[in-house]
């Protein structure tokens, strides 16, 4: 926006302001009279929000949109949005907007600032304030007391992470409005203590999505039977798991962090849209131990107030606690907690649109500890439970949010020098932690086989702005020696709590709580590279130079006609082999020396040229040049022509995969039940890869999205524009069905080769395509929750685990199907296996660890001409095991290249 413009328009309003009373400021009467014609029983409203005041010259959202927010069937676009706030920026000295980057298809993030106007001219002062306290190092005790008596904390609110969720882009514009027109004692006093800042759409490609299939398919649904499927798509690729997204891969998360890191909110809260009528998180158990015992305080302070305020206006069905735990540090909300702020969070009631209908709610509570009692029941922390069955609206939903929120403000407002004091205290404390609790720091030592996962590892922490150091000569602790330019991570820094939650073995607290998500994260394990704990307090003092990115240069040693790069598991190998898919690739199968060099099997021989020298140093590799191809057993690595199978209505974990291909660049078709059920599939693919899907069974996978008589279509028009990206559909529902695994059968018989990651391996098991193996699964007392356990490599000869060194490797365990194949099958077949037990999880929890004893992880099974690959883990996850990744391209770039005898695979070289 044009400041000098607006601060000149907004000058004049705040004079009409001030010649105010609030009770003097005019209301919008139409908009007091829909609201509660919407709203759908009086106690849904609360006196924060049955009232619109008017200002002057400045627009309400139904001023530049047409209608109120919460009117019934009406959600609005994210240009619509953006238009909306820019509108209002340019009215009110109150009010500011942010661009912070632009989304996978090009579409703006934004965030909008909202104070009194003294404090919007001024933000830059007030970012520097929050800056000094997120790290106080550089602070004096009376500096720090300086700092806090000037300073005033951002509260930020984000909305629309997940594009179901419809409300929250909704309700926030009405709450910028209200912060901006409304003049009350209560508003003075939000705007005079506390920044507001509101993350307008969350996922801007997703919300676009979902309104145009809103527009298509749901407009129309007056019932919970009426209701549809949602699109296939909210974000580029993934959509829940952009709430898990623990490595930042997603541009639009990262804009959000880049944003948090510059900005320092003390407290960021997220709304979302689940449980009736409104929980407000509270960080029940199991919390994370590394984490501020201050921060675990602050969050029942502000939930207890929420819902002493809200069932004091009457509203039924505000609570708390029972609900969703403080565990994994993955959800994006976090980054405010992991940094030593609030996360805060609300599930409101929606309706996956702005239909008003008739909605049950006797469901059981979540996957939070408080087990499987149900959501209106009366507890201790939901003294005035939600109604079994209730007519509910977006108004209602708006009402709850904003009002929740308004209070939430109340709070902060009243106490913003608490907020800025703990979160001081709490970065203070990060510090003094790390002084005096081991671990110290980590060491991830310098000259491990494949660096650039270690640089995975850096670079991610670095984007969470965590400091790394590189130590300038060898580093001497009492775990060990460790070579000049070991990468150094030292406790004693403002996010050094975060350093230690992301890199220790998650000890998992009590196997008898649940939790919402992963217990194990451990980037090393994931990452399978070496990062050492230390307990030596020498590690503070060593030596080292900032690391801002880590690049890891390849190299290429000595010289001679070809090339022989080290297969040491980079998955720069396979981006390699696609760049010059032109060029000719061999792959040894036995190890062998080049000079003093090791060259294991797996290795690619190529022509040595200019081209594939500047490639191999690009990506990190390693390569000696030789004289001569080395006298050992070696094959042709061909690509193959590579397909992706996805159903329309579980395209999450497709969308990890598609997000891993890309960055690696192995090309692919994504292909739907439309080319499958074509047929001809051997005709057009040597592989095809079926990534984990379907709700666990491969039934799901098979007849997907149940039909509900009218199709569902998914095509890009002139109205939808957001519909029909990664696939065009006349309709999404009904599955392969029968005549769509008769044809993966098929192209199997006929050579093809099929690969299924995690839960689609229930596939080719249940449906008879590999008839030997049988699919089960673990009994109701196993409980899995994606820990990282130990798999035994038993034919360490297959090209599957060229680059892996080890017998026993880390995997994320993925709840994939317990395989069983007779006795002489499973010799010659399985791959790798789960030792299981206690003692083979590495980190965090699987209860009942012996359901998995010896049971197949990976299987090879011949079927016809062809064979198919079953993985019972995924080792392609939310972008984290990157060290088990490798795997999967194996699969592929030696699609044909399974020796045919058995000895071929196991014996020792
Ligand atoms: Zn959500």
């Amino acid at each position: 926006m044009n400041w000098m413009r607006t601060t000149a328009a907004a000058a004049v309003l705040s004079l009409a302001a001030l010649a105010q009373t609030p009770a003097m400021q005019p209301q919008d009467e139409e908009y007091a009279r829909l609201v509660k014609e919407w709203t759908t029983k009086p106690e849904f409203m609360s006196p924060l929000v049955d009232h619109l005041p008017k200002a002057a010259g400045v627009p309400s959202p139904k001023d530049v949109l047409g209608y109120y927010i919460g009117s019934p069937k009406k959600l609005t676009h994210v240009a619509d949005i953006y238009r909306y706030y820019r509108a209002l920026a340019a009215a009110s000295n109150r009010v500011k907007v942010f661009s912070v980057g632009q989304t996978d298809e090009g579409r703006e993030c934004i965030v909008v600032a909202v104070s009194d106007a003294d404090t919007i001219a001024n933000l830059d002062r007030y970012k520097q304030d929050l800056a000094k306290l997120a790290d106080p190092r550089a602070l004096s005790a009376d500096e720090a007391k300086r700092v806090i008596a000037d300073a005033k904390p951002i509260y930020m609110f984000t909305g629309g992470l997940h594009s179901a969720e419809t409300g929250p882009p909704e309700m926030l514009m009405e709450l910028a409005y209200r912060l901006a027109a409304e003049e009350s004692p209560l508003f003075d006093q939000i705007r005079r203590n506390v920044i507001v800042m509101i993350g307008a759409v969350s996922e801007p490609d997703g919300r676009d999505r979902y309104v145009d299939w809103y527009y298509r398919h749901k407009i129309n649904e007056q019932s919970e039977a009426d209701r549809v499927a949602g699109p296939p798509y909210w974000g580029k690729y993934i959509l829940h798991d952009n709430n898990r997204d623990i490595n930042y891969s997603q541009i639009t998360m990262r804009n959000w962090l880049k944003f948090y890191l510059e900005w320092h909110p003390p407290i960021m809260h997220d709304l979302h849209e689940s449980v009736p009528f409104m929980y407000t998180f509270s960080g029940q158990a199991p919390q994370n131990p590394t984490l501020d015992p201050i921060l675990y305080a602050e969050l029942p302070w502000f939930s207890n107030f929420e819902m002493t305020k809200m069932i004091a206006y009457g509203m039924p069905g505000v609570w708390t606690h029972g609900y969703v735990d403080m565990w994994s540090p993955g959800y994006l909300g976090f980054m405010s907690s992991n940094h030593n702020g609030i996360l805060r969070m609300y599930e409101t009631f929606g309706n996956a649109g702005a239909n008003t209908m008739k909605r049950r709610v006797d469901a059981p509570e979540g996957g939070g500890g408080g087990g499987a009692m149900s959501a209106t029941a009366r507890e201790w922390y939901r003294p005035l439970p939600p109604y079994k069955e209730v007519v509910w609206s977006m108004r209602n939903n708006t009402n709850y949010m904003e009002t929740g929120v308004l209070t939430a403000l109340e709070l902060a407002a009243s106490f913003p020098k608490t907020v800025l004091q703990n979160f001081y205290e709490k970065s203070r404390n990060s510090l003094e932690s790390g002084k005096n609790d081991a671990p110290y720091g980590y060491v991830i030592p310098a000259g491990q086989p494949d660096m650039t996962r270690v640089a995975f590892i850096v670079n991610t922490l670095r984007l969470q702005g965590i400091e790394v150091g590189r130590a300038a000569s060898e580093v001497k602790l009492r775990e060990g020696t460790f070579p000049a330019g070991s990468l150094v991570i030292k406790r004693d820094q403002p996010y050094g709590r975060l350093a230690k939650i992301l890199l220790e073995k998650q000890e998992y607290p009590d196997n008898n709580l649940r939790t919402y998500d992963d217990t194990g994260w451990t980037m090393g394990l994931m990452s399978h590279a070496d990062v050492q704990a230390s307990a030596d307090k020498a590690i503070l003092n060593v030596p080292v130079e900032r690391v801002d990115t880590l690049t890891v240069a390849g190299t290429v040693q000595g010289s001679g006609p070809v090339l022989a790069v080290i297969d040491n598991g980079a998955n720069g190998l396979a981006t390699l082999r696609y760049r010059l898919k032109d060029v000719n690739f061999d792959a040894v199968e036995k190890a062998f020396k080049a000079g003093n060099t090791d060259v294991p099997a797996g290795s690619f021989l190529v022509a040595s040229s200019p081209r594939a020298k500047s490639e191999i140093e690009t990506l990190g590799l390693k390569a000696v040049a030789i004289g001569a191809p080395p006298n050992v057993p070696k094959h042709a690595v061909d690509l193959p022509r590579l397909a992706v199978y996805t159903t329309w209505g579980s395209t999450q974990d497709v969308g990890w995969v598609r997000y891993a291909f890309d960055h690696f660049e192995v090309p692919y078709d994504l292909i739907y039940k439309e080319r499958v059920r074509r047929g001809n599939l051997r005709d057009s693919y040597d592989v095809i890869v079926i990534p984990s899907q379907g709700r666990g069974s491969a039934k799901s996978l098979v007849f997907d999205i149940e039909p509900k008589g009218a199709p569902l279509d998914y095509k890009k028009s002139a109205e939808f524009p957001s519909l029909g990206m990664y696939g065009e559909s006349d309709d999404i529902t009904g599955g392969m069905g029968i005549a769509g695994v008769a044809e993966l059968d098929k192209f199997v018989n006929a050579g093809g080769v099929l690969i299924t990651l995690g839960a689609s391996s229930y596939f080719p098991a249940d449906f008879g395509l590999t008839r030997q193996v049988d699919a089960s699964r673990p009994s109701g007392q196993f409980y899995a929750p994606g820990p990282i356990v130990e798999a035994e490599i038993l034919k360490p000869l297959h090209p599957i685990f060229y680059g892996y060194a080890k017998k026993t490797i880390p995997v994320r365990y993925a709840n994939g199907p317990l395989l069983r194949l007779p006795e002489e099958e499973r010799k010659k077949w399985t791959l790798m296996r789960f030792p299981g037990g206690d003692s083979s999880v590495l980190s965090g929890l699987m209860k009942g660890a012996n359901e998995i004893k010896n049971r197949p992880a990976v299987v090879d099974v011949p079927a016809g001409e062809g064979r198919v690959v079953m993985f019972a883990t995924n080792p392609c996850y939310r972008w984290q095991n990157l060290g088990e990744f490798h795997m999967l391209t194996n699969a592929i770039l030696h699609y044909n290249d399974v020796p045919k005898s058995e000895a071929g695979l196991t014996s020792d070289n």
